[in-house]
């Protein structure tokens, strides 16, 4: 679908009959209704819907609804992934900060929309590896923990749960005090690793129901919270208990090889603090915003899944394809994904992704939620 020979696939109203798009028997029922004029789309065609009297342009459908330049999401991400900084991905392509920040919010939401697609055919025939990746927001004082479910064999990752955590270890005096005070004003809820990890033990269950092997193992460090959280999940407890699904531990003293059956969670860790500007250590351009933090880990998974090679350089490509060889073929809109906008109203997500689709997650400090525009709840 060009923008030439556009025709609205649905109607824009979510309690419409002709909401949910029909591939069989294509939207018909809307007559054209005028159009406006936009320096950055030209003349732009209106149309309302016959059925609920809805009013919708070309550019409700668009990624770009809304913007007032196009900038290319593919370049973006590029440049994201490769280590520059928000600012310097502004200056290279002429754009204010603000405006890059919005493109990566439109791009996560994209790539959200595509994993929860590829979740739902990848039919993976893999183990699994969960590990926490430790950066923080804001200031170190509030360190955070990412967990990553990866493929053992693929790399690819099937989910990331972000949880603000207190900061702990060994600190001076003064830094107590600061750490009191700070946390006078914004404390995180204790147990948010146990929480976090239900979150990836759902996504593993997901896996085993959706995937083709059995029993299936999910390979993790000796954390004592991992195991609460699985013991925690009734379903989950059951098929531990059966042998369907191998709960197996590694300590994280042991050497990180290749041959560590950790090694696809430590591999991943690297290639984050090499190639995400704000979890390189010592960084000066860390992140503010916890949400804004996530979209970007989304975005950059999405690269990592999706565009990047795999690790070995004989085989697939990209690690979805090492996951799944037939999957992208399958996949009807793979290639619009940067010209049209998946709406939320039409896409299914984890809890791990709802929260950084609607922006769910609280920054420490922060006295209000974050402003979520309108369009990314259509
Ligand atoms: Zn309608």
């Amino acid at each position: 679908m060009g923008m030439d020979t556009f025709s609205p696939p649905f109607c824009a109203r979510a309690s419409c009959i002709h909401h949910q798009p029909n591939h069989s028997l294509p939207y018909h029922a809307y007559v054209p209704w005028g159009f406006y004029h936009t320096k950055a789309f030209g003349k732009v065609p209106r149309y309302r819907c016959t059925t609920c009297g809805k009013t919708f342009s070309r550019q409700t459908f668009s990624l770009d609804y809304y913007a007032k330049h196009i900038h290319s999401y593919q370049n973006i991400i590029q440049r994201l992934a490769s280590c520059e900084s928000l600012s310097a991905i502004g200056r290279a392509l002429d754009a204010s900060t603000d405006t890059i920040a919005n493109r990566i919010s439109r791009a996560s939401r994209q790539s959200l929309a595509l994993h929860a697609t590829l979740s739902e055919c990848l039919h993976p025939d893999e183990d699994v590896v969960a590990d926490g990746f430790e950066s923080f927001c804001r200031s170190q004082y509030f360190p955070n923990n990412i967990t990553l479910l990866v493929g053992a064999n693929s790399q690819y990752v099937y989910a990331a749960d972000h949880v603000t955590l207190r900061r702990k270890g060994r600190m001076t005096e003064v830094q107590k005090k600061t750490r009191a005070k700070l946390e006078a004003r914004w404390k995180p809820e204790p147990g948010g690793v146990e929480r976090s990890f239900s979150r990836i033990a759902h996504e593993t269950l997901r896996i085993y129901a959706e995937g083709r092997r059995s029993p299936l193992t999910l390979w993790t460090d000796e954390h004592k919270a991992y195991t609460r959280a699985l013991a925690g999940s009734p379903h989950l407890a059951l098929l531990l208990q059966h042998g369907f699904i191998r709960h197996s531990v590694v300590s994280s003293r042991a050497a990180r090889t290749t041959r560590n059956p950790l090694f696809p969670v430590n591999y991943l860790d690297r290639e984050l603090r090499k190639d995400l500007h704000e979890h390189v250590r010592e960084t000066v351009c860390f992140g503010r915003n916890v949400n804004r933090q996530m979209e970007r880990l989304s975005v950059y998974l999405f690269w990592h899944n999706s565009m990047k090679r795999h690790r070995a350089r004989e085989g697939p490509s990209c690690n979805v394809d090492y996951v799944n060889n037939d999957v992208k073929r399958g996949i009807r809109d793979l290639r619009s994904m940067w010209e049209w906008r998946s709406w939320r109203t039409l896409t299914e997500l984890s809890d791990w992704m709802i929260e950084t689709w609607e922006r769910l997650r609280i920054t420490p400090l922060s006295k209000k939620p974050d402003y979520l525009p309108g369009y990314a709840l259509m």
